[in-house]
C-alpha cells in the first residue's frame, strides 16, 4: 500500500501540501489512505498524535461525496470542525445537544441534490437513536454520495476495551445498511482481542489492518511507592525536574483533583483542577489557561485528555492507580508529543487498588470525558463488564508490583508487541536500577502453571489461575471447587510476583493462549487461558526450558 502509483497519488500529495500544509506523510498515513480509497474496510491502530485525522480528511477532500465520521465527544468534534473550517473544508456536525432547528438545517442540506458538505460528524448516540439520520444517509447512499464511514476511537465498541460505550455497539447497523461503503476504524489503543471484537461488532469485511509500534522512546517511566507524603514527593519531583514546565497529574476522584491542586498551589506551583463536575465553561477556561501556559499543572480525572494536543507536556503523574494498562498508556501518551524527553511517574499503593476496585464496582469512577449521567448508565455494568474492568485493574496492579521487568516491555506485551528490553536504554526505573541480571530456570513453575490451566478445564482467567496456584481459598475459588485441585497452593512458597511473571511469559511465548470468552461458564470472565498443545509438548518433553531474568544486585 506504500506504492506511489495509485491513480490518486498526485492529487493526494498536492492536497496534502495545499490544504493541510504537510510536506510529507507520516508513518502509515499514505498506506491507510490508499487502502481506504481502494474501497477496503480498514482498521488502524496508531498512537495518539500519529496523525489519524488526515487518513480520512484528505480522502474526503479528494473524493466526491460525503464522509460520515462517528466520534464520541462533542468537544473533539468541535475542535475538528474548527480546524476544517480554517482549512476551508466544508464540514458539519449533528449532536443531541443542538437546537432542533439547527439540526433540521443540516439535514436539509444533506438531502439537497448537491450535498455541500465534505464531512459530517455525528456522535454515536445519534446513529443509535435517530431514524431520521439513517434515512438521510440512505438517501445519500442511493445518490452515491455516501463515500466513506469513519469510526473514530473505535475501541469504544468493545466491552473488552478500557473505555466501552454502549452507543458504539449500535454502529454495527451501518455496515448492514451500507455494505458497499468502505469503513475506516481508527483507534490509539487496542489489544488483539479488542481489535477482533471491534472488527466483528462493526461487521467489517476482509479488513486490512495497519498497526505501528506503541513504544514511545522519549517517555521515561517509573513507579514509586505511594506514601502519606505523596504530594510533598510530587512537589519535590516537579521542582527538581520540571520546574515551570507543563504537566498533568491524574487523580482518582474529583475531590482528589481539588485537594492536590490546592496543595501544589500552596507549594508555589501554578496549578488548577479539571473534572466532570465542573460546568463546561469552567472546564474550557481551565483548558485554555493551560494551553496558553498561564497554568502549568492540571490536576485532573481522566475526563481530561481526549483531543488535547499540547506538544510540550513534560510530565504525566498518576497520583493513583490507573484503571488499565491501555488507559495508562494512553494517558502517558499525552506527554512528549514534540518528541522531547518527558517523565511518566506513577504513585502506587495497594490501598489505592482496593479503592479503585470499589469505585469500579459501584460505577462511580469517572471515565474519559463522560458526563456524570453517562457514568451512571455505565454503572449498570453487566457482570461481564465488571469482571473485565476488574481483570484490567489486576493487570495494572501486577505492572506496578513488578520491580524487575522493563516497563516498556510490560506495556508493549499488553498490546501484543514484541520488544527487546535491551533497547530500553535505561529509560525506565526497573532497567535503570538493575545493574546486572542472572537468568533463572523457571521451567518447573511453567510446567505446573500449564498443568493447572488444564486441570481447571481451560476455562479460567489468568487472575484466577494465579489465585489457585497461590492457594487462595476465596469464595470464587471455592465456588468452582478449585481448592481440591492437586496443584492448588503449589506456588505458595514463591516470591511475590514470580508466578505472575512466569504466566505472562508463557502467554508471550504462545505456550498459553488468551482467548476472549463471550459466554459465562466460570463466572463472567473476559478472557480465558487455553493451552497451546503443540508448544506445551516441547515443554513437557524437556525440549524447551524457560528462563527469566532476575536482578543479581539491586
Ligand atoms: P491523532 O488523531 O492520531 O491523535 P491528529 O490527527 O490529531 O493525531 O494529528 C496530530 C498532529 O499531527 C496534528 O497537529 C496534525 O496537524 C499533525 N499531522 C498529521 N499528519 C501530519 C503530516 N503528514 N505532516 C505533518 N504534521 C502532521
Amino acid at each position: 500500500w506504500r506504492d506511489g502509483s495509485f491513480p490518486w497519488t498526485k492529487e493526494l500529495e498536492a492536497n496534502n501540501k495545499r490544504v493541510f500544509g504537510n510536506h510529507s506523510f507520516r508513518l502509515n498515513q499514505r498506506e491507510v489512505i490508499n487502502a481506504t480509497m481502494s474501497g477496503h474496510d480498514v482498521f488502524v491502530l496508531m498512537p495518539t498524535g500519529g496523525g489519524k485525522s488526515l487518513t480520512y480528511q484528505l480522502p474526503a477532500v479528494v473524493c466526491p461525496g460525503l464522509t460520515l465520521v462517528i466520534s464520541p465527544l462533542v468537544s473533539l468534534i468541535q475542535d475538528q470542525i474548527m480546524h476544517l473550517f480554517q482549512a476551508n473544508i466544508p464540514a458539519a456536525y449533528l449532536s443531541a445537544h443542538m437546537e432542533w432547528s439547527e439540526q433540521q438545517e443540516i439535514l436539509r442540506a444533506l438531502s439537497s441534490e448537491y450535498c455541500k458538505y465534505k464531512l459530517l460528524y455525528v456522535t454515536p448516540e445519534k446513529v443509535a437513536k435517530s431514524d431520521f439520520l439513517l434515512r438521510q444517509l440512505e438517501s445519500l447512499n442511493t445518490r452515491q454520495l455516501l463515500t466513506r464511514i469513519v469510526i473514530d476511537e473505535a475501541h469504544c465498541v468493545s466491552q473488552w476495551g478500557h473505555d466501552f460505550r454502549p452507543d458504539y455497539q449500535a454502529l454495527g447497523i451501518l455496515k448492514k445498511k451500507f455494505p458497499d461503503t468502505p469503513v475506516l476504524a481508527l483507534t490509539a489503543t487496542a489489544t488483539a482481542s479488542v481489535k477482533e471484537d471491534v472488527v466483528q461488532a462493526l461487521g467489517l469485511v476482509n479488513c486490512i489492518v495497519f498497526r505501528q509500534s506503541f513504544n514511545r522512546p522519549n517517555l521515561w517511566y517509573s513507579v514509586i511507592p505511594k506514601t502519606k507524603k505523596c504530594i510533598e514527593d510530587i512537589d519535590k519531583f516537579i521542582k527538581e525536574n520540571h520546574y515551570d514546565e507543563s504537566g498533568i497529574i491524574y487523580c482518582l476522584s474529583r475531590m482528589d483533583c481539588e485537594k492536590v491542586a490546592e496543595k501544589l498551589q500552596e507549594c508555589g506551583h501554578k496549578a488548577a483542577f479539571y473534572h466532570g463536575s465542573m460546568d463546561p465553561a469552567q472546564r474550557a477556561f481551565v483548558q485554555k489557561q493551560w494551553s496558553k501556559d498561564e497554568v502549568n499543572i492540571i490536576c485532573a480525572t481522566v475526563a481530561f485528555g481526549m483531543g488535547i494536543n499540547k506538544p510540550d507536556v513534560r510530565f504525566v503523574i498518576h497520583h493513583s492507580l490507573p484503571k488499565s494498562i491501555e488507559g495508562y498508556h494512553q494517558e502517558c501518551g499525552r506527554a512528549g508529543r514534540d518528541g522531547q524527553r518527558a517523565s511518566c511517574v506513577l504513585y502506587y499503593s495497594y490501598s489505592d487498588y482496593i479503592r479503585v476496585k470499589h469505585m469500579i464496582s459501584q460505577g462511580i469512577i469517572e471515565q474519559s470525558s463522560l458526563t456524570p449521567g453517562q457514568n451512571r448508565m455505565n454503572a449498570a455494568n453487566s457482570g461481564r463488564i465488571l469482571e473485565t474492568n476488574t481483570e484490567n485493574l489486576l493487570r495494572m496492579v501486577s505492572y506496578c508490583e513488578n520491580d524487575v521487568d522493563c516497563r516498556r516491555l510490560l506495556q508493549l506485551i499488553h498490546f501484543g508487541e514484541k520488544f527487546d528490553y535491551t533497547t530500553c536504554n535505561k529509560t525506565c526505573d526497573n532497567c535503570l536500577k538493575i545493574k546486572s541480571f542472572i537468568e533463572k530456570d523457571v521451567t518447573e513453575i511453567a510446567k505446573q502453571l500449564v498443568e493447572l490451566v488444564k486441570l481447571a478445564g481451560q476455562q479460567c482467567s489468568s487472575a484466577h489461575i494465579l489465585e489457585v496456584y497461590r492457594g487462595s481459598l476465596s469464595q470464587f475459588v471455592k465456588k468452582h471447587g478449585h481448592q481440591t485441585l492437586s496443584l492448588h497452593g503449589a506456588g505458595k512458597h514463591l516470591p511475590k510476583g514470580e508466578a505472575s511473571r512466569v504466566l505472562r511469559h508463557l502467554v508471550t511465548e504462545d505456550l498459553l493462549v488468551e482467548e476472549v470468552k463471550k459466554s459465562d461458564v466460570y463466572g463472567s470472565v473476559s478472557s480465558i487461558l487455553k493451552v497451546n498443545e503443540f508448544k506445551a509438548c516441547e515443554l513437557f518433553s524437556g525440549r524447551k526450558t524457560i528462563m527469566l531474568r532476575f536482578p543479581s544486585s539491586v
